[in-house]
């Protein structure tokens, strides 16, 4: 690396020319001693936009003005208030609007898509999916096996890295879909693991599990508002994701569902069902027997919570006016910024510590986030960096994970890392 690309006046003048540099500002900037904190921790929990607080005083507002009346008196009516958010997410993903709905939380939507599309037999019941996924997902395969009566260890097939690596061969994926074949039931994979950063290629997996007649879903948690996503062309079956790591829309935000176009128009697929999933032109004749909006929309169970949903809009609608696009590209830039300060850190101080990044190094194996892992040195490395203002993640045993986020994090953020971590290091 060029000595003065680890330099503030480096990074300074990247951030001059960086088109989405006042968008920092739209956001409210965790503090440290008077300082902007290092915020890095956004695939984990996104910042507060600004103006979150207004969305939601309008739907308090217009609460306190009308009460039940709300649902359709509203600005934005209630009783269709999901609907103002879901063009929007569609683009996140690339959807069609039919085929995306934002409700409930994340691993609920994992349990309600899995009951309408993990359908195993007695021949075909396996689920294949990552190992050391995030455990919630885990948790969430294990349960539906047994609840379908077979036994997580013979029915779950884990794929991990080869031996001395840190993350999956893409081809070991494709291979292991083709020698179980007709056995699995069902892929399920997070598209970009929490825990590496690794992304995956999503497009390939859904073709190989395709071929050998298994049903493709990808937990979108930390794919959403990170990396580009295709999920109607690339002809998955269904995704869930959370709407408050790189979507920046309050703790345990609301999530966002997807069911391909293909399995539209479907009511005789099996799903546990609710009065919002219901035909939204006679749901209020409160008639009996569950007639399924076409759609995503048929997934829902209960009516919006909307001031969860009001936070999550002003993030979209600032998603909306960026393009996914402008952001991938900055955070491309960013990423690999942050990438060469590491390394040429870490080679600066071979005696004393070692990093190795974990996160692929190709730009189409992975989104914003880095894993470090920090030989030599631990948790001690890590709590000098708390104290210096940054906000990162630890992962026992020894893994720091960080993620400049493009929509607020600057090149600078990224140098002021470098100089805490050049600190830690003593
Ligand atoms: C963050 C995350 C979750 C969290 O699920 P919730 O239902 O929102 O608590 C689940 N799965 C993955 C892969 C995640 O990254």
């Amino acid at each position: 690396m060029v000595a003065n690309k680890f330099s503030l006046q480096f990074a300074q003048e990247l951030d001059q020319k960086d088109p989405l540099k006042e968008y920092r500002n739209r956001f409210f900037i965790p503090q440290h001693n008077g300082q902007d904190t290092v915020y890095f921790t956004g695939n984990s929990l996104g910042l507060q936009p600004k103006k979150v607080k207004d969305y939601i005083q309008a739907e308090l507002d217009d609460w306190a003005k009308f009460g039940v009346e709300g649902h359709f008196e509203a600005k934005k009516p209630w009783f269709a208030y999901h609907e103002f958010l879901t063009e929007k997410a569609a683009k996140i993903v690339g959807a069609k609007n039919s085929e995306v709905v934002i409700t409930h939380s994340l691993t609920t939507n994992l349990h309600l898509l899995m009951v309408s599309f993990y359908r195993p037999s007695k021949t075909r019941y396996k689920i294949l999916c990552e190992k050391k996924a995030f455990p919630s997902d885990q948790y969430a395969l294990e349960s539906q096996v047994k609840f379908h009566g077979y036994d997580p260890k013979d029915a779950m097939i884990e794929i991990e890295p080869r031996h001395g690596e840190h993350t999956i061969n893409d081809q070991d994926i494709l291979d292991t879909i083709s020698k179980f074949g007709n056995e699995i039931a069902m892929v399920m994979i997070g598209g970009v693991n929490y825990y590496t950063g690794q992304l995956f290629d999503m497009k390939s997996i859904t073709e190989a599990g395709h071929n050998v007649g298994a049903v493709v879903g990808f937990d979108l948690a930390h794919a959403a508002g990170n990396v580009k996503l295709n999920l109607h062309d690339w002809q998955v079956d269904f995704a869930a994701w959370c709407s408050y790591k790189y979507l920046n829309s309050s703790p345990g935000g609301v999530s966002g569902m997807f069911v391909h176009e293909n399995h539209e128009n479907k009511p005789e697929i099996p799903r546990f069902a609710g009065w919002w999933g219901h035909n939204k032109s006679v749901r209020f004749l409160m008639e009996p027997g569950f007639k399924p909006m076409p759609g995503a929309e048929g997934w829902q169970l209960s009516n919006a919570p909307v001031l969860g949903m009001a936070a999550h809009l002003a993030s979209l609608d600032i998603f909306a006016e960026v393009g996914m696009d402008k952001l991938i590209e900055k955070r491309i830039q960013l990423t690999n910024y942050l990438e060469e300060i590491i390394q040429d850190i870490s080679a600066k101080h071979t005696d004393k510590c070692q990093f190795e990044i974990i996160t692929p190094k190709e730009e189409k194996r992975r989104g914003a986030q880095l894993s470090i892992l920090v030989h030599g040195k631990g948790k001690p490395l890590f709590d000098k960096l708390t104290e210096q203002g940054v906000i990162a993640d630890w992962r026992e045993p020894n893994v720091i994970r960080i993620a400049p986020v493009p929509l607020y994090n600057s090149f600078e953020d990224v140098y002021r890392f470098g100089v805490a971590l050049e600190n830690a290091i003593g």
